[in-house]
């Protein structure tokens, strides 16, 4: 849901919006949670409807945002404000807003939508709790994860982008208001399509089948695997399916992989022991796109200076 903006003036322009502009807007949550419907395990779908019946995602998807107006002290549950300049996010800084004018703020040491979503997990799966409270909880987690997919419901910077003044598709006045980045987002593009939801559904379907991202990447593009070196890295060293490695790190780890990639007659881009240096002349920018710069570093110069001229150009 859209936020508050920093300035009186922005407040008035808030509360005068269309509703159909208040949200990761309605559509986006119900497409987030049709999505969501198909996907259940078998054991899901018997939990959901010992909760809600026959009832679909989609129809409790919107809930949280209705009802915040009257629960002022979720007003912050949907967002979390991560510094553009942070590495990450952190619990401490991020989700204890002292200064917010929202009811419960000063005591609340939660109040954002990762410790939300925690939280409303723990109570969703406890057997003990009421009946009452896990509806609840599950309307609130199948909302917060729709809004946390919204990326600008996770960066502090210009109010997640509602203080940022954008052209929509030609216009600037977005109703009443301008048209802001985090409005875009939440509705604009979605509405711009001028599908329906069931309509927009079965054409993220129809992309995820024809793009193969049932897994979140499209074909033969890798995602990040987190374990330790010894177990995920020696597994990737070893398969002779990969037949280039490229790794950055110590010398004693390059020497590591060197030896059993080489040992399948693999290839190896290593670099290693220090950092690269990297020098474009001014002459040289207007050949060099920046993704040849992020893919040649670290890769073709492991320990010298790249020259684009001769490299890239
Ligand atoms: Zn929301």
């Amino acid at each position: 849901m859209k936020r508050a903006m920093i300035t009186g003036a922005a407040i008035v322009l808030s509360l005068l919006m269309p509703s159909t502009l208040l949200g990761w807007g309605p559509e986006g949550h119900e497409i987030v949670a049709s999505l969501a419907q198909t996907r259940l395990t078998a054991n899901a779908k018997i939990g959901i409807r010992s909760l809600i019946g026959d009832a679909s995602l989609a129809s409790i998807a919107n809930w949280a945002d209705e009802g915040r107006p009257e629960r002022d002290e979720t007003y912050n549950w949907h967002f979390v404000d991560i510094p553009e300049s942070a590495s990450g996010f952190s619990d401490e800084r991020d989700c204890f807003l002292p200064n917010s004018r929202h009811k419960g703020s000063a005591t609340d040491h939660h109040n954002c939508v990762v410790d939300r979503i925690e939280i409303f997990k723990q109570v969703l799966s406890d057997s003990n709790a009421s009946r009452d409270d896990r509806i609840e909880a599950l309307k609130y987690l199948v909302h917060f994860v729709g809004d946390v997919h919204q990326p600008f419901h996770a960066i502090g910077e210009a109010a997640g982008g509602n203080g940022i003044a954008v052209t929509e598709f030609g216009r600037t006045q977005c109703g009443r208001h301008p048209c802001n980045l985090h409005g875009a987002w939440d509705s604009g593009l979605i509405q711009h399509t001028r599908m329906g939801r069931d309509e927009y559904v079965a054409h993220l379907e129809k992309l995820i089948s024809d793009e193969h991202l049932t897994n979140g990447v499209p074909n033969g593009v890798s995602c990040v695997v987190v374990g330790r070196g010894s177990t995920v890295g020696e597994r990737i060293l070893a398969d002779s399916r990969l037949t280039l490695i490229s790794a950055t790190g110590s010398t004693r780890m390059g020497k590591r992989i060197g030896q059993v990639v080489g040992a399948r007659l693999g290839r190896t881009i290593l670099e290693l022991g220090g950092n690269n240096v990297l020098i474009i002349s001014d002459k040289a920018v207007r050949y060099v796109r920046s993704g040849d710069v992020v893919a040649e570093v670290g890769a073709v110069m492991p320990d010298g200076v790249l020259d684009p001229s001769a490299s890239l150009g």
